[in-house]
């Protein structure tokens, strides 16, 4: 084992080496595949017994007085598109020094440690998320996935893991599970700052829900249709959007409510819309809450 500290700050230099605005590590593709070799190797390097699933989740197990469950941390390999240099990498490369610092101070951990890299939690790539610890945790997916180049998912993934798992000395199967699991995060909000924290802990895990609304009129022209006999589908979901907001700002503080995309048809100047699709995100701490606001909203969408 190589005594020298390890500086975090260094590490994350190394592994985010994209000359793209900002990282682009999506699952399986080049960057992605660099960076958990790179991990593998790093690991090796400190005496780590490294696994590769299927999926391209990488283990790094360091051992303990005992022969048992590890005590486990990490966190995401992959970015979103133009992804920050903290969101996931942190927690991956922040517990391999976490680990490492235990290890050099000299004390051999009662119980085993392992640090975890998934490969994936965006759904940058393909349209599903948490793909890599579903797996790790026994819930394969099965959904037939391609990404925008018409890529499948099985065929990326296939190619990127046989990749790694020809790495000597890796290990090639599915880790069994940790007896527990910490992931250090980067804070995606202001709060912390605001309250001039650098260290929170986190107390719940949102629910989340999302939807596609569409409303349907009538398209027609905007110069000769008088206003009394319009079926404007913009009208009628402008209303209802506004309708939905004051629902969820009367709702609990932790409601996050967001309608974030909207597709307007036929999206013409001076054309009624026929048709007006929006989407919404809602997320709450508590599941009892969440589905009090929903069936709330909904009400509010079929009486409208
Ligand atoms: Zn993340």
């Amino acid at each position: 084992m190589t005594n020298e500290a390890i500086q975090l700050g260094d590490l994350l230099d190394q592994f985010n080496t994209s000359d793209e605005v900002g990282q682009n590590r999506l699952v399986y593709n080049q960057q992605w595949l660099r960076n958990q070799r790179a991990l593998i190797l790093l690991g090796q390097e400190h005496d780590a017994q490294a696994t590769v699933d299927d999926y391209g989740n990488v283990s790094l197990d360091f051992p303990g007085q005992e022969i048992s469950a590890p005590i486990a941390t990490g966190s995401h390999m992959d970015t979103v598109r133009q992804g920050g240099r903290y969101d996931g990498l942190y927690g991956v490369l922040g517990g391999f020094c976490a680990i490492q610092k235990l290890y050099q101070q000299g004390h051999l951990p009662k119980k085993p440690v392992r640090l975890i890299s998934f490969s994936e939690e965006e759904g940058s790539r393909f349209p599903a998320a948490f793909t890599g610890s579903n797996y790790y945790t026994g819930h394969q997916q099965v959904t037939p996935l391609v990404d925008e180049m018409g890529i499948t998912f099985d065929q990326a993934r296939r190619d990127a893991v046989r990749q790694l798992q020809t790495i000597p000395g890796v290990r090639r199967q599915r880790a069994p599970l940790p007896a527990s699991f910490t992931e250090l995060h980067i804070e995606q909000g202001p709060r912390l700052a605001q309250a001039h924290q650098s260290l929170g802990l986190v107390t719940g895990i949102v629910a989340q829900d999302r939807y596609d609304v569409t409303v349907y009129g009538q398209a027609n022209h905007a110069g000769t249709t008088p206003m009394a006999q319009r079926q404007d589908a913009m009208a009628t979901a402008s209303h209802l959007m506004a309708e939905l907001y004051d629902l969820a700002n009367k709702s609990s503080k932790s409601l996050s409510f967001t309608i974030g995309e909207i597709h307007v048809s036929p999206n013409v100047s001076n054309v009624i819309a026929e048709r007006c699709t929006f989407s919404i995100d809602c997320r709450e701490e508590s599941d009892e809450r969440l589905a009090t606001f929903l069936t709330d909203m909904q009400v509010v969408i079929q009486h409208f």
